[in-house]
């Protein structure tokens, strides 16, 4: 039966090769995931040492609901960013979340810094660190083949995340990959990783979990099942996936293309849903735990001219990493998106950040900001070979130049001009320019994700140019978010599990208490990243909107600059308020 007095946490500090398992908090107060997770930063984070910092921790974490409903697949890693310094989240799925459910820990805290590069192995009954010196310098996909090795054939729910290069040489956006095919991407947890020098995470979910009895639960778990697979919700996650959204987004002008100098394309037929369908889908995938399988695998084929043969490899596209390596760099065919989504993928690499900062590297390169004594490479948008060798040099941090992009593009414009057309909003933007709704609350969200608060949406939907209408919906729709994230729900599921679904899912696994305050303790965690947010430097005077989005055309027509700025202003000073109202955070 779920815990739901405490929390079950793993703590490691791999400084002294000790681990320890500790009772924290309880779903009441935190609820899980998101709420679990900024929990425990307050109480182990270091609210003013640096990201790399030896005992800053790594806090992976999952929910109430994980395993025990479709779709509650995902788990929240919370940690300090070397991109800027602050409290940050990244979510991701694969096997990770019934891997920790199965080895019976609701969360994994991994403090202090390996004696040499290492593999943590975390499991119900064994934990180990394993030397993997040999594995430094590696690759992503490379490192994947070798740590699944470290594992038996009956290791249950076995998941495996590891870095590549860049988080090694502490890109400020190294992914983490998880299980080859989904990724704590955002935000720098790689470079984390790598400042402990680990390179490898192995969690074997080889324990095992009590059935839930009781026909309510079942029923409730048929009824969701059916939902998910058998009516509209999710069709089309499983069918074209997000990249679905390519085509009408372009004609509604909202695509960003070549570093957002047009927000429509006719060449958009090359990177279409459609086109990856017909030409490179090779199969689907899935999370643990998810009937829907959204995760669209391409087959990418290549001749390798000396040896005169090819090689197939398999590569997962979704709509952001096709705006990456795609639309933002002038790129529009399918292979050459695959070519260059595997390139980052070895390296370790965000993509979206990845492909945005080669993007404002290409137009400074155009206009002679940067020269090939920088870049190294001659870049210009569609050139795909070019931007193979640029990704290399960004995962291994080449020179000064890759240095500097390797600090974020903000970094780099900084140093080198061109902050004016630096498609940064917070951090690399995603792939929607649908107007100021979305920029403004990018630039000033707490992740500076486009699933923080769906600000995209308003633009499309909303007729209101009211700031104060938009700041309602987005404080709003934060939290609702939240609420998901603390279960762990994919957020693809967001419209399948309802206020009023999630408590009954509660509520039938025992935590009935829970189901009725979970409103307003979603609300407490809101309020409480943003809390952390604030005590780890946020200050969002020191963030601007760059001159280049109040230069985009979309189907309204030019960008209304009066309303972003006062969506900016507003937006700030809600969740100013929201951290104010947040209870008073202990720090170690
Ligand atoms: S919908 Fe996709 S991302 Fe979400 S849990 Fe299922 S497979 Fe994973």
């Amino acid at each position: 039966m779920i815990n739901e007095e405490a929390f079950r946490v793993l703590v490691v500090n791999l400084t002294e090769g000790k681990s320890e398992p500790a009772l924290f908090g309880s779903p009441s107060e935190l609820l899980g995931g998101s709420g679990l997770a900024a929990g425990l930063f307050a109480l182990y984070g270091i609210m003013d040492a640096p990201a790399d910092h030896p005992d800053q921790p790594l806090i992976f974490a999952i929910g109430p609901l994980t395993a025990y409903f479709p779709l509650m697949s995902k788990v929240v890693l919370g940690f300090k960013s070397p991109y800027n310094g602050q409290y940050a989240e990244s979510h991701a799925g694969g096997r990770l979340g019934l891997a920790l459910r199965f080895a019976g820990y609701d969360a994994l805290l991994i403090k202090g810094v390996a004696r040499t590069p290492s593999c943590l192995i975390v499991g119900s009954r064994n934990i180990g660190i394993r030397d993997v010196h040999y594995l430094w310098g590696l690759d992503v996909l490379n490192t994947g083949k070798h740590l699944r090795r470290f594992s038996g054939k009956d290791s249950g729910h076995r998941s495996i995340l590891r870095i590549g290069p860049a988080g090694e040489r502490g890109v400020a956006f190294a992914s983490i990959n998880v299980d080859t095919y989904r990724h704590f991407g955002r935000l720098g947890g790689g470079a984390v990783m790598g400042a402990k020098r680990l390179k490898g995470i192995i969690v074997l979910g080889d324990g095992s979990l009590p059935l839930l009895g009781g026909k309510a639960y079942r029923d409730l778990y048929k009824t969701v099942y059916q939902e998910v697979t058998q009516t509209p919700a999710m069709k089309k996650y499983h069918d074209l996936g997000t990249l679905e959204n390519m085509l009408p987004l372009n004609e509604l002008h909202a695509v960003p293309w070549r570093n957002l100098q047009a927000t429509h394309d006719e060449n958009v037929h090359g990177i279409t849903g459609q086109r990856f369908a017909e030409e490179l889908l090779l199969r689907k995938t899935a999370c643990s735990g998810c009937p829907v399988g959204c995760i669209h695998v391409g087959l990418l084929r290549e001749k390798f001219a000396e040896q005169n043969e090819f090689q197939y490899r398999q590569v997962s596209y979704d709509h952001e990493p096709v705006f990456a390596a795609g639309s933002m760099l002038g790129v529009t065919n399918a292979g050459g998106v695959l070519t260059l989504l595997e390139e980052m993928e070895r390296q370790g690499l965000d993509v979206m950040s990845a492909g945005v900062a080669l993007a404002w590297a290409t137009e400074a390169f155009g206009r002679g900001i940067v020269t090939d004594k920088e870049t190294l490479v001659p870049l210009s948008f569609g050139d795909v070979e070019k931007y193979r060798e640029a990704v290399r040099h960004l995962g291994l941090r080449t020179n000064d130049f890759y240095h500097f992009l390797g600090q974020g593009t903000a970094a780099a414009a900084n140093h080198y001009g061109g902050g004016d057309f630096a498609c940064v909003l917070g951090q690399e933007m995603a792939g929607y320019a649908t107007g100021e709704v979305f920029f403004a609350s990018h630039t000033y969200g707490f992740r500076h994700s486009h699933l923080d608060n769906a600000g995209y949406s308003y633009d499309q939907k909303a007729d209101s140019k009211k700031s104060e209408d938009a700041v309602a919906f987005l404080i709003e729709e934060e939290r609702r978010r939240v609420q998901l994230t603390c279960m762990v729900s994919c957020l693809f599921a967001r419209n399948v599990y309802s206020e009023e679904r999630l408590q009954e899912c509660l509520a039938s696994v025992g935590l009935s208490r829970l189901a009725q305050s979970v409103v307003a303790r979603s609300k407490d965690v809101q309020a409480k990243r943003w809390q952390l947010k604030y005590l780890t430097g946020y200050n969002p005077s020191n963030i601007s909107i760059p001159k280049r989005f109040e230069e985009v055309t979309t189907w309204k027509g030019g960008i209304d600059k009066v309303f972003m700025d006062s969506v900016a202003a507003d937006y700030q000073n809600a969740v100013r308020k929201l951290a104010e109202s947040g209870q008073s955070v202990q720090s170690s």
